[in-house]
């Protein structure tokens, strides 16, 4: 069993080295469709919406990461609303996490709802009450969740799940494949948002489904290619380049993390530091057993928003974006996107800085940004 920096470089690239060829294949690009012959059966690839071999190279490489039959869809978001449309009946329930991704959250109340699917919302720290799964048609969860970065344990909610005859989904964007593997844990579906930190580099938007069973998985891609939420080989193209560094950009965020959460838990001018490795963290008890992993986001809160906004200004290394799991630092004020956190609520996406001079700027930011302590 290789370890996870040779997996990272050598996932999907199954290529026959041939003198004369290159390492790894370009993408497939400017060809909409491939030949066929005009009559029997048709080739793997014959039009581009509905398999193409970047995809594939893709495909199996994070199916070989999360354990499963990996479908790519042209963001995470594409993978959410046809995971959604896959379970949603009239009369049925689907059960979302009440601090989760919240454009998933709004997809479903505003789109499936008035479709007569009841939308369930619970929060991912608890508590999961007895009966909270019944008549449902999918759970999906989400751990550590974005923002707040609380974790639930796959493998005690995964029986529960099922005895309900429910699908389960887990977006496993935060952690990435690296960082835990929810189908060892029961779950059905993988979801990945492959913009964070699975491509790596800030330049792609790209989502995956990964299911345990390849049946479902060939039901999925039949939908896929009727929806049409197909991404572009370049951009898939551009995310197996990322992903060969997964394991390095992971292992020096996850440092890094540390070594802030730690150094932040001392500053006088914050509050409400998550990071699910911290001992203290709320998140630490299933986190530890379930992650291999912590990973490089974290969160805390500053006074008010004023305060975020003069820490962005006084910092020489961290940018104020959305989206995480890029090379740079970057800090989003969550509240600002309808999230139900504090207005000083940052989430920090770690990134590959050198650990000292991160701790050193980050904290003197803070100290200009919140000047009257008590
Ligand atoms: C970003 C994100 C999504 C949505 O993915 P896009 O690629 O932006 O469409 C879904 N889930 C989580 C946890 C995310 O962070």
């Amino acid at each position: 069993m290789s370890g996870d920096g040779t997996r990272c470089v050598h996932a999907g690239r199954t290529d026959e080295p041939r003198p004369g060829e290159p390492l790894h294949a370009g993408p497939v690009l400017a060809s909409a469709y491939h030949l066929g012959p005009p009559d029997g059966d048709l080739p793997v690839d014959f039009y581009g919406r509905s398999a193409n071999p970047t995809w594939r190279a893709l495909e199996s490489a994070i199916g070989s990461l999360d354990g499963g039959h990996t479908l790519l869809f042209s963001s995470g978001m594409a993978a959410i609303a046809t995971l959604l449309r896959l379970a949603a009946r009239p009369g049925s329930a689907i059960v979302l996490p009440a601090d989760g991704y919240y454009l998933a959250r709004a997809l479903a109340a505003d789109e499936l709802a008035p479709f007569g699917v009841e939308v369930r919302e619970v929060p991912t720290a608890g508590p999961w009450p007895e009966g909270v799964f019944d008549g449902a048609t999918l759970v999906l969860l989400e751990t550590p969740s974005n923002p707040g970065l609380d974790v639930c344990d796959l493998a005690e909610l995964s029986p529960r799940v099922h005895a309900a005859g429910a699908l389960l989904a887990v977006d496993n964007t935060t952690a990435t494949p690296l960082g835990q593997s929810p189908i060892e844990l029961g779950t059905d579906i993988v979801v990945g948002s492959d913009t964070k930190a699975l491509s790596g580099h800030s330049d792609v938007v790209l989502g995956h489904l990964t299911c345990a069973s390849e049946e479902l998985a060939q039901r999925l891609a039949v939908m896929r290619n009727r929806g049409g939420g197909v991404p572009g080989p370049f951009e898939v193209w551009l995310a197996h380049r990322g992903l060969g560094t997964l394991d390095l950009r992971l292992t020096r965020q996850a440092q890094n993390a540390e070594a802030l959460a730690t150094a932040l838990l001392e500053h006088p001018g914050v509050r409400g530091v998550r990071w699910p490795g911290l001992p203290s963290d709320p998140s630490y008890a299933v986190a530890s057993r379930q992650m291999r992993r912590f990973g490089g986001v974290l969160a805390f809160e500053l006074p008010d928003a004023a305060a975020t906004s003069r820490f962005i200004e006084a910092s020489a290394l961290v940018a104020s974006t959305t989206s995480f799991g890029g090379l740079t630092t970057t800090a989003d004020r969550r509240a600002r996107w309808g999230d139900q956190v504090a207005p000083g609520f940052l989430r920090l996406s770690v990134g590959c800085e050198d650990t000292d001079d991160l701790v050193t700027d980050v904290l003197s930011a803070i100290t200009q940004a919140v000047p009257s302590q008590p």
